[in-house]
């Protein structure tokens, strides 16, 4: 038996028992049995009663957990810009205060160099983070832009 053939056995089964033949395929196949297991697994979430009239929910709630993607920690746009103001208006204040005069006193431009390059680095490192967790977004709305040029021209 070859794949192809073990697919479309498996698309007219008409029971969750795989025949001999394809149990030895799916032994050999590692993608077949794969996709033996999706269809058994989605056949019993399809056979499970309904949720809304049992009284017991937790283990259909189990067998549903699978099928559900996981979960994404989002931040809002709006806490996002509001960092990004805070740090901003940091390194613009950071030159007035008088312990940055007191400390540009004493170590000179070394101090101010460093504090530069300590702030450069903080802002890279959240500009990175910004543009890491808004892949995405950003990716969906170049699709659009593309698309919308593609109507226009
Ligand atoms: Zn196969």
């Amino acid at each position: 038996m070859n794949c192809r053939s073990f697919r479309n056995q498996l698309d007219a089964l008409d029971n969750d028992d795989l025949p001999i033949e394809m149990l030895v395929h799916a032994r050999s196949c590692p993608e077949c049995a794969a996709e033996a297991a999706a269809l058994k697994a989605a056949l019993s979430l399809y056979r499970l009663p309904d949720l809304v009239g049992s009284p017991d929910v937790a283990p259909r709630v189990m067998a549903l957990l699978p099928f559900v993607p996981a979960p994404r920690r989002s931040v809002s746009m709006g806490n996002w810009l509001v960092t990004g103001f805070v740090i901003v208006f940091s390194m613009v204040l950071v030159p007035l205060l008088a312990e940055f005069r007191a400390l540009k006193a004493v170590y000179g431009n070394v101090f101010t160099v460093s504090l530069s390059m300590a702030l450069g680095l903080f802002v890279t490192l959240y500009a990175g983070a910004f543009i890491m967790s808004h892949l995405d977004e950003f990716t969906r709305r170049l699709k659009e832009r593309e698309a919308q040029h593609g109507r226009a021209a």
